[in-house]
Formats: C-alpha cells, structure tokens, sequence
C-alpha cells in the first residue's frame, strides 16, 4: 500500500493542524473523516473569525452609524468582495448572500422562473442533480404549468449531451445543472452546457456546491447567468450561501422576500426597491458567518485551489484503485473527469452496515441516496456508500478505509 507523501504541494500535517476537529478519537480510533460532500471542517482563521465577531464587534449592518456597526458593516462588505474574486464575477453587486445552495435556487425559481415562464414552457434539468436542483423547478411547475425534462445519465455517470442538444428548443426557458455531482462526482461540462443553452435562448444557472471547494470558477468565462455554492462546503460556516447572478437579470427580476433592508422607500400604497444585492437580502442578514466566509476563501487562496485540487486528485486516484480492485466492489460514477468522490456499492451489504461498522472503527462516510434519488434509479441501486476527500485527507486514511471495508466483508460473510 502507498504510504508516500512526497508528491503532496502543500505541507500535509500543518493544514491537518488547522482542523482541530481533526485531532479526536471515534469509538477508540482516530477520525478518518471522508463525508466532505457533505460538508468540511472549519479551520482555525474561520474558528477565529467568528469568534471574534461575537466578541468583539457584533451589531447590526449597514443601518448603524456607530464604530461597531460600521466595522460589522466593512468586513461583511469585504466579503462580499472576496466572493466576487473567488467566482471572477464582474461586481460585488452581483453577489448575493443566502442561507446556502437550497435557498440560491429557490429565490431563482420564485423570482425569475415565476416572473418570465408561462404555461408549455420547459426546465431542463439533468438525471445527476441533487434535490435542491429538481424540486424547487418541480414546484414551479406544477403552478405554472411547465415541463421539466432531466438530461439523461451515461452508464460512467457522465451526462448524454448528444440526447441534451436534441432537447433544446425555442421551448427551453431554463437549463439548471450541477457543476459538479455529489453522488458520483462527475464534473460536467459546464462551460459546453451552458454555450448551448445559450444559443437556444435559455438562461442556465450552474449549482456549484460540489464543485467550489474543487476547481477554479470564473463565472465570466463560463458566461454562467446563475451561479450557486454554500459556504459550508467550501471550509466555511453552515447556514450561508451565495447566488451570482448577472446584473441585467437580477435588476429585471422581482424580489424574493419583503422586509427590511431591500427597500429604498416604504409608504402604505407603495414601495420602491433597493439596489442591487440589497433587493434580494431582507432582514437582518447572516452577518457573523458571511464574515468568516472571507477567512475560508482566504485559507483556500493560500494554498492555492490548483495544488488542493491536484492532491485530491492523487487521493481520488488512489482510493479508486485500492477500492476499485476490491471483491465484490462495483465503483458508481467512474466519469473521465471527477472531483474527490468515490461512490460505490458492496455486493450483498446493504451500505447502511457499511456506514456503521466503518464508524465503529472511526471512519466517517455517507450513505443513501445523497439526496440524488434518480441517480439511485438509474443505476436500481438504492444507495451507495459514499467516501469524499478533503484537501487534509491522506493516503493512510485511504489504507484504513480499505482496511475498514474488508473486515466489513469479513464480518457480513
Ligand atoms: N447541490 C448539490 C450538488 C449538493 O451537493 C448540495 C448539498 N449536499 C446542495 C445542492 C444543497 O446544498 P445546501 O444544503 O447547502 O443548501
């Protein structure tokens, strides 16, 4: 088994050092820890940040003119800012906090799908979204009577884009895809999805969540419309996300919710509204955590996302030759190009007694249908067991999974 470091651009143990979570025992072994799908762990500086809001100048934003407000107000400003590097979006303006993914495309659904879709027009979707991609546009339309249609999955998990091509028409109104799969981690073909939508006449909105702690986004060269991500699964706080969308199209669409903040004035007969991206944030926002975001996308820019995504690479490579040689192991997803996620099933097991003899021995993996239950479908699987791998993962880590997966065998023999 592969025990080496050396190939590793980033010094391993003083990034796992910043993952204090990292350093505990489960169950009398060490936490392997390999759901980042699902979220990752926070480090240090994000830790920090928060801490130092709270402790040090919590207030409400943008109203107050008192020296704690107008600090809350500037770094929940410079955040903003960082998010609009870290996508290349055009302006900060364009930058919109939510409370995650779900939210960034439900406000879409509601504000621009209800404003601009009339009744025979249709969604295309893909067979690899995540629910949060599927039923925001299924609620929508049953309400308006609209069609949704799902880009079909090949058998390696990539999306038939000879079917997609046949499937635009003047008829598509939307074309709203991952950039990245959760369950089986194929990265799809963005930048190509989104030319042809375009040259249908659809607008696209990309859901990144998968894809931000990965690879580099540059929504301007994708020409993405939409763009969504949650900041949990890019090493910053739960509860927080952001929707990109272009200026033309956030200013032409109605608000979300009403309330405070996203108004300029409020009489009993009218009510004008503000500027963009305070048009889309009513109340009181997610300050404390939209300010540790910034400490997340800086620790990311340190260690640069081409090295986080090359190490990971090398993990995904590893685990799916040890794992993939494995009696009785089918691979789900086997995409030419995937991020750190490695789904599969175990003849005969059923992936729940996997998940659990895995954490006696301290190995923390997904199970079930990751939210992606037609992915589930697709393959007449109903779940899968699902290990992710973060930028602190190591190939030892990898060795004690392989080691954890054969003594289920053992014990499920
Ligand atoms: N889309 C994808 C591809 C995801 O992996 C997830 C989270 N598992 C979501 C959307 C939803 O993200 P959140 O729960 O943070 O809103």
């Amino acid at each position: 088994m592969m025990t080496t470091t050396s190939t590793i651009p980033f010094d391993i143990e003083r990034i796992r050092a910043d993952f204090p979570i990292l350093d505990q025992e489960i169950n009398g072994r060490k936490l392997v820890y390999f759901d980042n799908a699902a979220t990752t762990q926070k480090p240090i500086p994000v830790i920090e940040a928060l801490m130092n809001y709270y402790r040090g100048y919590n207030a409400n934003i943008h109203r107050g003119i008192h020296t704690l407000a107008e600090k809350a107000t500037a770094d929940f400003e410079a955040s903003r800012r960082a998010v609009r590097d870290f996508l290349n979006a055009p302006s900060a303006e364009e930058i919109i906090f939510t409370s995650g993914t779900t939210m960034s495309i439900n406000l879409v659904a509601q504000t621009y799908g209800r404003h601009f879709l009339k009744e025979g027009d249709e969604i295309i979707i893909s067979g690899l979204e995540h629910h949060s991609n599927i039923v925001p546009w299924q609620m929508l339309a049953g309400e308006k009577g609209l069609t949704i249609r799902a880009i079909p999955v090949l058998e390696n998990g990539e999306l038939d884009l000879y079917t997609f091509e046949g499937m635009l028409s003047e008829r598509t109104k939307i074309v709203a895809v991952n950039h990245a799969s959760n369950s089986l981690g194929t990265v799809n073909p963005v930048k190509e999805i989104i030319a042809k939508a375009h040259a249908a006449g659809a607008v696209v909105l990309i859901d990144g969540a998968q894809a931000s702690s990965h690879l580099d986004i540059d929504v301007q060269d994708l020409d993405a419309d939409f763009y969504a991500l949650s900041a949990h699964k890019i090493y910053g706080p739960t509860g927080l996300g952001v929707l990109y969308g272009k200026r033309a199209l956030l200013e032409a669409m109605p608000p979300y919710m009403g309330g405070g903040e996203m108004i300029k004035e409020v009489t009993f007969e009218k009510t004008t509204y503000n500027d963009l991206p305070y048009k889309f944030e009513a109340g009181t926002p997610n300050i404390a955590d939209v300010v540790a975001l910034k400490a997340a996308i800086d620790y990311i820019t340190k260690i640069g996302k081409p090295n986080i995504a090359a190490y990971e690479h090398q993990l995904l490579q590893y685990a799916t030759e040890q794992i993939g040689q494995m009696d009785g192991i089918r691979l789900i997803g086997q995409a030419k190009e995937k991020i750190s996620v490695l789904s599969f099933v175990l003849e005969g097991v059923h992936h729940q007694d996997i998940g659990i003899i895995l954490d006696q021995q301290g190995i923390a993996v997904r199970t079930g249908h990751h939210c992606t239950q037609p992915v589930m479908d697709r393959f007449c699987i109903l779940g899968t067991t699902r290990a992710s791998f973060a930028m602190y993962n190591t190939m030892e880590e990898i060795d004690k999974l392989v080691a954890g997966l054969q003594r289920v065998k053992k014990l499920m023999a």
